[in-house]
């Protein structure tokens, strides 16, 4: 299903029919949103993919690509599972605050019910990029902070071609 390769010790690529991915549809969506996709409980490649269908499916939104999937290991809590992380980049006409609403939903639809602080993640939805806005409210920093110090957002990051 997936092809893999090490990076180095600590992190590995995987490529698979949907990451990485371009797709074609024309969209007259307004604006476009690089997504950063993140978790490391379960099939999270699996779970990538779910959600790959479901977006595909949402008249709210147009994907336009997927990176590869980098799987690397946890930073800060790191007693747990590594990460598999992945960027899709869509086009909405859906407002940054809207838009992460609609994020966050998503994110319920597939999360486990009962979750503890600090908890591993099924799934992990930021906005990393919105057009080229910045915007800093307590609860939406755009650029997503540490962006460009994150291997698992500048990995995926660097291998989306234009
Ligand atoms: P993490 O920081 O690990 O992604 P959460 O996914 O639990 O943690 O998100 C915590 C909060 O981060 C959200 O409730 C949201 O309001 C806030 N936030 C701020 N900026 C962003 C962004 N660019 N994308 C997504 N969430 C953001
Ligand atoms: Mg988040």
């Amino acid at each position: 299903m997936y092809i893999k390769r090490s990076l180095s010790k600590e992190l590995e690529i995987y490529s698979g029919v949907h990451f990485p991915c371009t797709d074609f549809t024309k969209t007259s969506h307004r604006y476009e949103v690089v997504v950063g996709i993140g978790g490391n409980v379960g099939d999270v490649r699996r779970r990538f993919e779910h959600l790959y269908f479901w977006i595909q499916r949402d008249k709210r939104v147009a994907l336009l690509k997927t990176s590869l999937i980098l799987k690397n290991p946890p930073f800060g809590y790191v007693e747990q599972e590594d990460f598999f992380n992945s960027i899709i980049v869509l086009k909405t006409s859906m407002q940054p605050k809207e838009f992460l609403a609609y994020l966050m939903r998503l994110e319920k639809k597939f999360r486990r019910k009962r979750s503890f602080a600090n908890a591993p993640r099924t799934l992990d939805l930021d906005i990393i990029f919105f057009e080229n806005r910045v915007i800093k409210t307590e609860k939406l920093t755009i650029p997503h902070v540490h962006w460009s110090q994150r291997e698992s957002v500048v990995i995926p990051l660097a291998g989306l071609h234009k």
